[in-house]
This record gives structure tokens, C-alpha cells and sequence, in this order.
């Protein structure tokens, strides 16, 4: 009570004044609050906001947080192209912000008072950014400091105050700022872009958006989609033996090649059947060592939760968030797959061993390496953090069970990395009948390694049969097996995500947000964990590869990445970087310009804003065949389907058209949605085409 009033007093006074540590949410605030007062702090409110005092070596703290960004960028200047903007309170950019008007509050009050600043977001672009414009607007910036930390334990906070560095990460500043700048510059010009086309045409204001790193991923997306519902599979025969072996039977696939036509799999078959046995040739056995996963960085743990439990990108991210904010695990926005030596690792386990569900694990661990840990490790690096690790703490209790699956997949992982590979048995049994060789493949795990920590992993183990080289063994059935290659399937969000890592766009904190927004734009949707692309998302995308193909292309994207980095390591200034940004975005507008009437049209009629002059007789699109009547997707599949049925007439011998046409339109899983539709269309007589009379207009 006697602190709590002389703080207080002294603070109003300010006669010596405070220095003010920004944290970037309300949580973290309290845990820094906590860790740096030795639990001393005394909580306070400000506009209903929560903010911390405590003393510290005769100083005056004061901690404070954000919510997030509380600043955004606009523009009052209407039209495209547009390259004048201005940072401004979130709320004024984002009508769903209103709730940072009062962090924003209660930091300006708090800057006012204070005389040194602590930047101690999250020490990421994001996290500098949210810190550098508060002080910037409120505050003073030749009296900043920047705090680095990694996960929210009180140790760790206690380590990071002490080593403050002794001004703002200008270089991760800048990178950040630039981040935002260019993804405004491109979000607003290529959204204007596709309004304005709309507007001039239609008279009407509909929102359209696009975005930097957001429209190459639809763009591929859509791609993928059309490769799949226009897909027509090829088609192979293969053989399968199957013999009867001491009561059991075993099937033997056909090795090598397959077999390219019906009547060539159906001589092998009698030539097979009349031998009437198979000799076994060959036994292959190989030990193979499987090496332990690395740990964790954001993109692998949100496949893996994907693959394991289903869960969404953006879900696991946010769940991991959670766990960071509740100082269990490391901070999750990394990319990293390396863990620092300086973890005390054998520390972190004998916390977590206070946890029932893994002492038996931690135990067997620490027997198993002898209590030599050493991490088995990723290439991937990151410069502001290491891989997500446990950070020991116990978990008091989970908010969902989602979380608790999250946390535990993380600990599991953080085991498994510093436990013995795996060790596979893997046997091959070759075997010969009327000169035809085939096989047949078997595994067993004979050391499960890292398998026993980590156990999300199917082996399918099947035990080698005690065969002999040169054993004979009586064959029980013979059978001809025709193949249809499958189409891509279709994407989850899990693909998406792992599409942008690979091809290096957008960063691990922003993925899962950009792939969500493809979502709230209806530009894409989810059917059965399967991402479909939706009309307008087709539209979109169409008009985006055609007339803005630099713009939306995936090496311009990662080619700005890259800029992005470099100002990171100041190898490059940001002014340079949004110099050259603008430059190409006014070059590829000026373009895009010219085919305004045609876009507007385009895209007025997808939107059903202005009808169409024809439509396809499969769906609501325009015709783009005056002939045939068919759309662009459907003519598409249309080729195809003729295309195709060349190849398959050599591959049956004898196929009629009518026969071709109702084995595409039964094999739901090998032939594309379109390509069905259209054969089902001509079968019907609805779509005049045979190949007969195509190959007659052809001339
Ligand atoms: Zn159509």
C-alpha cells in the first residue's frame, strides 16, 4: 500500500520522470511486469487499460503494452495509380480495430511521462514496428532501447533486460516498414486497378481485392484447380501374381515397366497361368537408419498439426501464439530448425519431467543418450530466433484440448530430436515366372528410435516370409490390373502453405493470414477439407495472369522478398527498395491501363453485372466457341478429351467413341470434373463432337 501511493505520487509530480517498456499485448506486459520486479509490480489501469510500476536500482519502470499494430497506412488521395500515403491510427484503416483506440490512449498518456523508452514487442519486423511507432509518435526516439527475447520465461526476461541494446533495431525497422509500405503500394494499386475496370464499365463500386504476395498464391491455386478438373488420366496395365505360400497367400507386383497395351497384358497372363508357378530369384534385406525430425519451425509445425489432427494453418499458429503468451514454448514465429547450445537443455527436461504424461519418456530419454544431448538439426536458420522448444514451464491448464495436442506435439518434438534414429528392416523378394519379374516389398522397425517419443508416423510394417532363393511356389491366381494415373488432388490449406515456403513468398508469420484472406474474399472456399477455387476467384485470377502478369508473378514477389531481407542485413536502404517498387508498379499500371475496357467487361460479366451474350451449356460462363458453345473450362476439357482418346484407342486395341466416352464419365477418381461433364454432354448428344467430324473441321 505504501509503494503502491509513493509510486504513484512520484509519478504524477514527474518530477524525475519514468523509463516505459512496451510490450506488444496486455499478457506479455504482465509477464515482463512480473519477471523484471521479482513479482513486486504494482498493476494499475489507464482508460480501463492494465500497466505495471515498479522500482528497480533506484529507477522508475513503467511497463505498458499494445495490441498489436496500433498503427496503419492510408491515403486521402482517390484513384490508381497512387503513391502518396500516410501512417494513422489502426481504427482509421481498419473498422474492426476500434478496440487499440484505447491501448493507443493509455501509451501516449504513458509516453508523456517518461523519459527513456524499451521497445519490448516481439523481437521480430512486426514487434519492432509496433514499438518504433509508438515512440515515434509519442515518444522520443534518440532515447530508445530495444529488449531481445525468445520466449516469455523470467529468466530469460531477467537475462534480456540486462543485456538491452543500447538503441532500436533500425535495420529490422526499416525491413518492417518497407514490408507494410510495399504490400500497401501493391495491395492498393492492383485492387483500384480491378475496381476502377469494374467502375468505368459498370457504374458500380465492388469490392476486389489483390495483393502482393496474396495474388500469385491464388493465381497457383487456380492453376493446380484447372490441371485437376481438366485432367484425363494414361492409362497402364499391370500384372499381379498371386501365390500360395504353405496356406498364406502373397501377391507379387510386376516389376520394371508396365505393360503398354491390353492385348500384350493379357498374352502375359496366359503365358504366366500355363508355367503355373513363380521362382523366387532374390532376397534383398537392407538395415536403414531413419535420422530424428528437426525441431520445430512454424511451416513444419503447422503441417504437422495439419497432417496429424487437421488443424488449419492460421489455427495452429494462433494456438502456438497462446502457448508463447503463457511462456510454455519458445517464440513460434521463426523459421528456424536449429536449437541455441546455449539452452540448458538437461534443464528444460528435468522441468518437464515434473509433468506424470512425460516422466516415463524423459526418463528412457536421459538412459538412452546417457545425458549426452545433442539436437538433431535442420538447415534452416533464422537471425532473430531458434526452433520452438518447450520452454519447461508446466502448463497449469490448456484453454482448448487443441491446445494441449499443440504443446504436447511440441514437447514430443523437442524429445524426438535428441533421441537415436530409427532402424528399418526392409526386404525385397524378387521373383520370376515365364520371364517376367516381379516383387514384392516388406518392413519391420527393428529399433524405433526417436519413433518412441514421436510416434505420429505410420511404418506399415509386414514381416518378410521365410522364402528361399530358388524355391518354387505354386501360383494361385493371375490378373491383369489396369492403371488410370490420378490428377493432382485437390489442395488443402496445408498445400497452400507449403507451396509459398517453397517457393520462398510472404514470410512464416504472414502465410497463414495471407491464405486466410483468399477465404474472407470468397475468392476461394473449403469443401470437405479441400480448397475450391470460386467463380469470382476463377475471374480474378484470369484477369490478374493476363493483364497483370509481372505484377503477379511469382519471381517479381520473390524478388522484392529478397529486397525485403537485404535491408534486414542493411545491405540495401528501404527508399531504394520503395523507389524501384513504384517505378514497376507505374510501368505495369500504365499497361494495364490500356485494357481497362476489356477487364471491365470481363469482369462485369463474372460478376453477373453484365449478361452474357452466350452462355456455356454446362455452366453460367460465357461461351467462348460460338460453335460448340462451351467456356473457356469446358472447351478446355473438350481438347482434352479428343486429344486423349487417340491414345487410348492404341492402348484398348478397339475402343469406339461411345465406349471412350462412358469409361471417362465412370472413373470419378482419375478424370476431371469438366472433362466428365463434357464427355457426359456429348454422350447426350447435347454437344455435337465426335472425332470424326472435329478432325473433318480441322481440315
Ligand atoms: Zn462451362
Amino acid at each position: 500500500m505504501y509503494l503502491q501511493k509513493r509510486v504513484y505520487r512520484a509519478q504524477r509530480n514527474s518530477d524525475k520522470g519514468y523509463i516505459l517498456i512496451i510490450a506488444e499485448k496486455p499478457k506479455a506486459a504482465s509477464k515482463i511486469a512480473k519477471a523484471l520486479s521479482r513479482g513486486k509490480a504494482i498493476r494499475k489501469t489507464l482508460y480501463n487499460i492494465p500497466y505495471w510500476i515498479f522500482e528497480h536500482n533506484g529507477k522508475r519502470y513503467v511497463v505498458a503494452s499494445a495490441v498489436g499494430h496500433l498503427f496503419g497506412i492510408t491515403t486521402n488521395i482517390r484513384g490508381f495509380p497512387v503513391y502518396k500515403y500516410k501512417w494513422v491510427p489502426i481504427w482509421e484503416t481498419e473498422s474492426k480495430a476500434s478496440y487499440a483506440r484505447k491501448f493507443y490512449l493509455c501509451l501516449k498518456k504513458l509516453c508523456e511521462g517518461a523519459i527513456e523508452y524499451i521497445n519490448a514487442c516481439d523481437y521480430d519486423i512486426e514487434g519492432s514496428v509496433i514499438g518504433y511507432m509508438v515512440i515515434k509518435n509519442f515518444g522520443d526516439l534518440s532515447k530508445a532501447r530495444r529488449m531481445r527475447f525468445s520466449s516469455l520465461t523470467e529468466e530469460e526476461l531477467i537475462t534480456a533486460f540486462k543485456n538491452l541494446m543500447p538503441s532500436l533495431d533500425w535495420s529490422l525497422i526499416e525491413a518492417g516498414l518497407c514490408r507494410h509500405e510495399l504490400d500497401w503500394l501493391w495491395g492498393i494499386n492492383s485492387s483500384r486497378a480491378l475496381m476502377g475496370a469494374v467502375w468505368r464499365i459498370t457504374r458500380r463500386r465492388i469490392i476486389l481485392s489483390a495483393g502482393r504476395v496474396q495474388s500469385p498464391t491464388l493465381i497457383e491455386v487456380v492453376r493446380r484447380d484447372v490441371t485437376r478438373n481438366t485432367y484425363i488420366p494414361s492409362v497402364k496395365f499391370k500384372l499381379e501374381i498371386t501365390a500360395s505360400y504353405k496356406g498364406s497367400l502373397i501377391s507379387f507386383t510386376l516389376e520394371s515397366e508396365n505393360i503398354k497395351t491390353r492385348v500384350e497384358a493379357e498374352r502375359a497372363k496366359r503365358l504366366i497361368e500355363r508355367e503355373g508357378y513363380i521362382t523366387v530369384k532374390k532376397i534383398i534385406e537392407e538395415y536403414k537408419d531413419i535420422l530424428p525430425p528437426p525441431p520445430f519451425n512454424l511451416g513444419d509445425l503447422q503441417a504437422e498439426a495439419h497432417k496429424i489432427y487437421g488443424f488449419s494453418p492460421m489455427n495452429t499458429q494462433k494456438i502456438a501464439e497462446d502457448l508463447y503468451l503463457d511462456a510454455l514454448i519458445s517464440y513460434p514465429r521463426t523459421n528456424s530448425q536449429k536449437l541455441p547450445p546455449s539452452l540448458n537443455y538437461t534443464k528444460i527436461l528435468n522441468q518437464l519431467s515434473r509433468n506424470p504424461q512425460y516422466i516415463d519418456l524423459i526418463n528412457l530419454l536421459m538412459l538412452e543418450t546417457g545425458g549426452r544431448l545433442k539436437p538433431h538439426e535442420g538447415r534452416k536458420e533464422d537471425p532473430a530466433h531458434p526452433a520452438i522448444y518447450p520452454t519447461g514451464l508446466r502448463p497449469r491448464s490448456f484453454p482448448s484440448k487443441n491446445h494441449e495436442r499443440i504443446y504436447d506435439l511440441i514437447v514430443r518434438r523437442f524429445l524426438a530430436c535428441f533421441a537415436s534414429e530409427a532402424i528399418v528392416k526392409t526386404g525385397k523378394v524378387i521373383v520370376k515366372a515365364a520371364g517376367y519379374t516381379f516383387s514384392k516389398s516388406f518392413r519391420i522397425v527393428k529399433d524405433y528410435g526417436w519413433l518412441k517419443y514421436y510416434p505420429f508416423y505410420e511404418i506399415g510394417e509386414t514381416e518378410i516370409p521365410p522364402l528361399k532363393e530358388g524355391e518354387k511356389i505354386p501360383i494361385a491366381k493371375v490378373k491383369v490390373i489396369t492403371i488410370y494415373t490420378k490428377p493432382p488432388k485437390a489442395l488443402t490449406k496445408a498445400d497452400i502453405l507449403k507451396w509459398m515456403e517453397q517457393v520462398n513468398i510472404g514470410t512464416e508469420g504472414t502465410r497463414a493470414r495471407i491464405i486466410e484472406t483468399l477465404f474472407s474474399r470468397k475468392y476461394l472456399e473449403v469443401k470437405g477439407g479441400r480448397v475450391k477455387v470460386t467463380k469470382i476467384g476463377y475471374c480474378i485470377a484470369d484477369v490478374l495472369s493476363t493483364f497483370f502478369k509481372d505484377l503477379t508473378s511469382v519471381e517479381l514477389t520473390r524478388k522484392f522478398e529478397e529486397y525485403i531481407k537485404d535491408i534486414r542485413f542493411n545491405k540495401r536502404r528501404k527508399d531504394d527498395v520503395l523507389f524501384e517498387a513504384k517505378k514497376t508498379l507505374d510501368e505495369l499500371i500504365e499497361n494495364y491501363k490500356k485494357s481497362l475496357h476489356d477487364i471491365g467487361i470481363t469482369l462485369g460479366k463474372s460478376l453477373n453485372i453484365i449478361p452474357v451474350s452466350k452462355k456455356c451449356i454446362l455452366c453460367d460462363n460465357e461461351a467462348a466457341s460460338d460453335k460448340l458453345l462451351l467456356c473457356k473450362h469446358h472447351l478446355l476439357a473438350y481438347e482434352n478429351l479428343l486429344k486423349s482418346y487417340d491414345e487410348w484407342r492404341k492402348i484398348f486395341t478397339t475402343l469406339s467413341w461411345k465406349d471412350y466416352l462412358k469409361k471417362i464419365i465412370r472413373l470419378r477418381g482419375s478424370c476431371g470434373k469438366w472433362v466428365r461433364e463434357v464427355a457426359q454432354a456429348i454422350y447426350e448428344g447435347k454437344v455435337e463432337a465426335s472425332p470424326l467430324n472435329t478432325r473433318s473441321d480441322n481440315q
